[in-house]
């Protein structure tokens, strides 16, 4: 696979006629090597409007600045054309190896997904399948009811819908709770996420005036008590996923928060953001809050991502009150933001294995990724150590270490995990810096591309998420 091999592939044959007139040597013309047979060939397997492109985009080339003075040979000119259309065909969303540590990564794609789920999704796309139908009826069905049985046994909620992720759930709880109203949330927790999601924006957005309580590390029951006037609308709570508030602090739990909000006829709705299904301490990881914690306690309205620690597709799901899933999805906006059968698929799929409570960590790579022993780890360092090394190249000498890998994404900021990494040292540590961002940068470009990080002038490759598949991949590459 080669990707953007070429420069200038995209060039139109308008430009082309004119650096016609310039031409350094004789080349065919692009009808006369689509007639060549090697690329006749190539018109038969991939189209002739591709080859095409990549027969004008050949020619650029050798009519450009770096061009041959002399005039290439067919095969030359045919071989050419057929590395341009690798990369032309090649997909730009293909796997790589995370060797980062983090192993909920956002810009890698967050969770990845076991066999059953692929399965489920791969059905869901060849098929047709009863997404809005009621087999039993014949009738228009609803598509939120595919899994909300199973997240209201899960979470213990009355009612349960999924939009197309975290963000969007928040935003359209706002928008059908809150709009022209004030919601009241803590001066603690005026978050921002990743890519430019800001609760006051999204406040904005959603039509809602932000009413900021208490301080940013202190925030009692009676700032709330007092912030409430009849223009209230919601109480809203959003857990601090990339952030903590550590020291002289106070912050005032859902136990206090719902009642408060139920008293007074406002929604209390939490934003948990990673959110996970299943108590994290059973697996020896630190506590993260569940669903059914908040609900239990008073909250009216849950909402979480789908890809974070749950280790699904991104989706946001949101659980709560019949009311008020009911407000939320008369809402116009939730047609908007409403999740395909992909999703759906394998949304449903990877409850289905929480709803068992059978083998979550083989059959939940998430899981499976954030329990690996530090021992089990180092063993698979051992093991790959020299694949890296051998992508390096001469220059770097190759050593395994103990080191901490994150949980990403926001869940769990503060903790981190035991981990083992292949360290790679340059022998000459003189200019480190650009030394090892070339030899980053020729791991990314290595294929599959390996994503390491670089950490006191070494490059480190932590392998916890290094799993049986794509070590096969990295091995193979190797020998290749
Ligand atoms: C991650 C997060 C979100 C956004 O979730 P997405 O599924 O990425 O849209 C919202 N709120 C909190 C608290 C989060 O941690």
């Amino acid at each position: 696979m080669i990707r953007n091999a070429l420069p200038g592939s995209g060039e139109s044959s308008n430009s082309l006629a004119s650096s016609n007139a310039t031409k350094p040597t004789h080349l065919p013309s692009v009808d006369a090597i689509l007639n060549w047979p090697a690329v006749s060939g190539l018109c038969e397997a991939h189209g002739r409007t591709l080859v095409k492109r990549c027969i004008q985009s050949t020619l650029a080339q050798y009519r450009g600045p770096q061009g041959p003075s002399e005039a290439p040979s067919q095969e030359a000119i045919t071989s050419r054309v057929r590395v341009a259309l690798e990369s032309q065909i090649a997909p730009s969303l293909f796997p790589v190896i995370n060797l980062t540590g983090t192993v909920i990564h956002t810009n890698l794609g967050r969770s990845i997904m076991g066999p059953e789920v692929v399965d489920a999704v791969a059905s869901s796309m060849g098929h047709f399948n009863a997404l809005e139908f009621n087999l039993e009826t014949g009738e228009r069905g609803d598509r939120d009811s595919i899994v909300e049985a199973l997240l209201c046994r899960l979470t213990r909620a009355e009612a349960a819908t999924v939009v197309n992720n975290c963000a969007a759930a928040v935003l359209l709880s706002l928008v059908a709770l809150g709009a022209r109203k004030e919601v009241i949330i803590s001066r603690g927790e005026q978050i921002e996420i990743g890519g430019s999601f800001r609760m006051p924006d999204i406040m904005r957005a959603a039509n809602c005036k932000l009413i900021e309580v208490g301080t940013t590390n202190r925030t009692h029951l009676r700032d709330y008590e007092q912030a409430i006037s009849e223009r209230s609308g919601l109480i809203v709570k959003a857990h601090r996923s990339n952030y903590a508030v550590t020291g002289f602090t106070a912050e005032v739990t859902d136990a206090d928060l719902g009642p408060l909000a139920k008293a007074n006829n406002l929604v209390y709705m939490v934003d948990l953001g990673s959110g996970a299904l299943v108590d994290m301490s059973r697996f020896g990881l630190p506590r993260e809050p569940l669903p059914s914690d908040s609900l239990r306690a008073g909250a009216e309205l849950v909402m979480f991502s789908g890809d974070k620690l749950l280790g699904g597709p991104q989706a946001g799901i949101l659980v709560g009150s019949k009311a008020v899933i009911a407000r939320i999805k008369k809402h116009p906006l939730k047609r908007v933001l409403r999740i395909s059968k992909m999703v759906m698929a394998a949304l449903e799929a990877t409850l289905r294995i929480y709803d068992s409570d059978h083998l979550l960590q083989e059959r939940l790579p998430v899981l499976r990724m954030l329990t690996r022993s530090a021992d089990e780890i180092h063993q698979v360092a051992v093991r790959v150590a020299p694949m890296l090394a051998a992508i390096a190249g001469d220059g770097f000498q190759a050593e395994v270490v103990s080191c901490k890998s994150q949980i990403g994404s926001g869940a769990l900021p503060e903790e981190t995990l035991d981990s083992a990494a292949v360290c790679l040292r340059p022998l000459d540590a003189t200019k480190p810096g650009s030394r090892l961002q070339k030899a980053l940068a020729r791991f990314r470009s290595h294929n599959p591309p390996v994503i390491g990080r670089i950490r006191d002038d070494t490059l480190v490759f932590d392998c916890r998420c290094l799993l049986q598949e794509d070590e096969r991949l990295l091995r193979e590459s190797i020998r290749a």
